[in-house]
């Protein structure tokens, strides 16, 4: 879907997890200042999205008071912030939270989803885990409107082109009538609905699925899963094989064998040593796995299949693929990692994040309203802090930031 450096999204929408507050009242546009040269920049896509099918009524409509959102370059420009430790990412992306939402999303809508997994032949658990990850089930799919994020990003910038070829498949979307500019909300970067679908992802791989006639991955939830299965069916998915197995290493291994580059067959690894945390034979030995080592020789390690390969065709970030096949077997009732995280750091508890959100107000950050929900504004806040204080502006609410917070108040 979107590839590279996006993880950042998937991140906010973990931190976001709880914000049941973000009400569904359509994608708002942003104030629009006066520029001239981004409505000339609008008008010279005309004949572009003519050619393609799109109606002068549909571009106009879409258009309508859409000026550049300066907020836009702003999230591009910080991306960066959310590289994250392994240990860190996979704490807030597979939180107790979130399994246990999983969980309860499995069996309320265990009809569609066997549905779906009879037609499309991609296990049930592995769809709920994405949207998940992708918006915590719905809770987070972003408020902008899409048309206005990319044709900000098509306007200037340092992803121009992308923001460009999205805005016209985006055009084609709405000439179509699956959803009305009203309620096409999406990411700051033009990931839409349920499961965040880039646009171009959506033109080739969404799917009617309720039978409406509309492919509607925002407030249908048949077609927004049934999607995300079509997609991953065509990626490859191998229905009923696992993503990857976590392993233990023998003593002496050499870990320049790690890295997704080398794939060799699960007997061949047995053979170097590498064996399964539980101590069971690999079910299907002549399958071809590559070693992930995501916090090195220490952490946690793993064995990899082809179907982390296909979640990787979703988001190209390794972290990404062990959130979502981690998540989905946490909600099949596996248990978490073995192996300790070598860095390992303990998320907060919710007393703690409100104290945390305390501490910060009253040193006088701005951080909205003290709701145990660790957000931008909270981040933004930790990441300041820890900039005064000479420490590494990773934003992450650690027991160790609790603490240093705590002495200086
Ligand atoms: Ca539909």
């Amino acid at each position: 879907m979107r590839r590279g450096g996006r993880t950042g999204l998937t991140l906010i929408a973990a931190c976001a997890v709880a914000a049941a507050a973000l009400l569904f009242a359509g994608a708002t546009v942003s104030p629009a200042r006066a520029d001239a040269a981004f409505d000339r920049y609008v008008e010279r896509l005309w004949p572009s999205a003519k050619k393609r099918g799109v109606s002068r009524a549909t571009f106009d409509a879409a258009f309508k008071d859409v000026g550049p959102d300066p907020e836009i370059w702003e999230k591009d420009a910080h991306q960066p912030e959310f590289v994250m430790p392994a240990s860190q990412y996979i704490s807030l992306a597979v939180s107790d939270t979130r399994i246990e939402e999983g969980s309860k999303k499995l069996e309320i809508h265990a009809d569609l989803l066997k549905k779906i997994e009879n037609k499309y032949k991609v296990d049930r658990q592995v769809l709920v885990a994405i949207w998940g990850m992708e918006t915590s089930y719905g809770t987070y799919m972003g408020k902008k409107y899409v048309i206005q994020a990319l044709a900000t990003l098509g306007y200037k910038g340092r992803r121009t082109k992308f923001g460009r070829k999205q805005l016209m498949a985006a055009l084609k979307i709405l000439e179509q009538g699956h959803t009305t500019p009203e309620r096409m909300e999406g990411s700051w970067a033009g990931a839409m609905g349920h499961t965040q679908f880039i646009p171009t992802t959506y033109t080739g791989n969404a799917v009617d699925f309720d039978g409406d006639g509309k492919r509607d991955i925002w407030d249908t939830l048949p077609d927004a899963l049934a999607s995300t299965a079509n997609y991953l069916k065509k990626s490859g998915w191998q229905y009923g094989k696992t993503w990857g197995y976590e392993v233990v290493l023998p003593k002496r291994f050499n870990t320049r064998l790690a890295g997704l580059r080398r794939r060799s067959s699960l007997a061949q690894w047995r053979k170097l040593g590498v064996k399964r945390v539980n101590g069971e034979p690999f079910p299907r030995p002549s399958d071809r796995a590559s070693l992930y080592l995501p916090a090195g020789r220490k952490g946690p390690a793993f064995l990899v299949l082809k179907n982390f390969r296909v979640i990787m065709r979703y988001n190209a970030a390794t972290k990404y693929a062990l959130g979502v096949g981690h998540l989905s077997d946490r909600i099949r009732g596996y248990p978490a990692f073995s192996t300790p995280w070598p860095d390992g750091v303990r998320p907060l508890d919710e007393t703690e994040r409100r104290e945390l959100q305390e501490l910060l107000l009253a040193k006088g950050f701005e951080i909205g309203d003290v709701d145990g929900v660790i957000g931008s504004k909270t981040r933004d806040a930790l990441r300041t802090y820890q900039k005064q204080k000479g420490m590494k502006a990773d934003g992450f609410p650690s027991p160790k930031l609790l603490d240093s917070l705590r002495k200086d108040s």
